[in-house]
């Protein structure tokens, strides 16, 4: 098999026109923070329907400054799920305080609110916020959740990675909490390479997120070169670099645009490996909750080992031979290496999560993947599962 059949997981769908912006983007001489993230800050928040809009470098900034302007800090507590990536859980203590982890619902695989629950009662008083990832973008269900924020007095925050297209009874993902961070690297729904933004209904953090994003400057560089002239700027805290560029920008606006295209063409494949998987000896993801819309960003059927010869890891090789690229989303935090150290998690401490840790896999679903790729990885699959299979 060549380089060229192998289809890469999670490459992004790119057009033209996003080709272009960035290419008049480099002609226009204004590269980094300028009017194509203005505009791009503009158009999200729009489509969000937040109050604010604030565009970074990463999903990861946007957490960190989240927590900064949220005041927590050395001494706090802020509880979240296993089954992430690392950043949720390592912007915690960049900021001095401590992830505590409470297990997931096994059916919806996000934060299981009667876990989390039963984790404010143990660690009384010092947990300060939650922060809900709404898993392969699937929305976590807000109801119990902003019970026990107003019980508890709690900051709420989304880490809204997965699902730019998710909503809650109507509301979108980024309004659900008092503050959310989007991703926009390379295998997420919308794509700008590298690249993050931050929604928030509170001007005084979008203030303050500002500010940080770039050093701590009264002014950013857009504003301080204009042609409105000259400014000097102040340097008001010790901020981070973490601004976006307007290179990225460019691609943000056009990915924007083709938004709704792109979660329909995963919702169609969505539909035919669902179809196309039924007889294997899989759990195929659960279909989406009622009053709910799913952002569609990755499809994780969980292997029923029970009737396999092999362990996932061994599915994945084989696919890999087959020239399929997959994902694993994700190997439960509290299983690594540094959090076992550091924070004294163990084997068995969640066991919803490690169940979902050792079966899930993540096939391709990109919105870029031709009909005859999508029928390419169905046989794939078919193959391998069969061929691994009891009896
Ligand atoms: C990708 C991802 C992030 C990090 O996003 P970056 O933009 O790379 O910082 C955070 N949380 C989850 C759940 C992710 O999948």
């Amino acid at each position: 098999m060549s380089y060229d059949d192998f289809i890469v997981f999670g490459a992004p769908a790119i057009g033209e026109e996003e080709i272009q912006e960035v290419v008049d983007c480099l002609r226009s001489g204004w590269l980094s923070t300028g009017p194509r993230v203005a505009l791009f800050e503009e158009l999200f928040r729009a489509y969000v329907g937040s109050s604010h809009a604030i565009a970074l470098n990463s999903c990861t900034a946007g957490l960190h400054l989240l927590l900064l302007a949220a005041g927590v800090g050395p001494g706090d507590e802020v509880i979240t799920t296993p089954l992430t990536f690392a950043s949720t859980a390592n912007v915690i203590l960049h900021v001095g305080a401590r992830p505590v982890f409470a297990d997931v619902d096994p059916r919806t695989q996000n934060l299981d609110p009667e876990a989390v629950r039963e984790t404010l009662l143990k660690r009384r008083g010092r947990v300060k916020a939650v922060i809900l990832v709404h898993l392969a973008g699937r929305p976590c269900l807000m109801d119990p959740f902003w019970e026990l924020a107003r019980q508890h007095d709690l900051i709420l925050l989304e880490d809204a990675a997965h699902a730019v297209e998710g909503q809650y009874r109507g509301r979108h993902v980024g309004t659900l909490g008092d503050g959310a961070s989007f991703s926009f690297y390379v295998t997420k729904n919308l794509v700008t390479g590298e690249g993050g933004m931050v929604t928030t209904h509170r001007a005084d953090w979008a203030e303050r997120i500002r500010l940080l994003r770039l050093h701590g400057m009264s002014k950013g560089a857009w504003k301080r070169y204009s042609e409105k002239g000259y400014a000097h700027y102040q340097i008001l805290a010790p901020g981070y670099k973490y601004n976006m560029m307007d290179i990225q920008a460019a691609l943000g606006i056009h990915q924007l645009r083709r938004l709704e295209e792109y979660h329909q063409r995963r919702e169609s494949i969505w539909r035919a490996y669902d179809e196309a998987f039924r007889d294997l000896p899989v759990r195929l993801p659960e279909p989406p909750d009622p009053d709910t819309r799913h952002a569609r960003h990755l499809y994780t059927p969980l292997l029923e080992l029970e009737s396999l010869t092999v362990d996932r890891d061994a599915v994945l090789q084989a696919l890999h031979q087959e020239g399929i690229g997959t994902g694993v989303h994700f190997i439960a935090l509290h299983l690594q290496p540094f959090y076992q150290e550091a924070l004294g998690y163990k084997e068995g401490d969640f066991p919803h999560a490690e169940e979902i840790s050792r079966r899930t896999l993540s096939l391709p679903l990109s919105a870029r993947l031709t009909d005859q790729e999508v029928e390419r990885i169905i046989r794939s699959f078919r193959h391998v599962i069969l061929r691994y299979s009891k009896g």
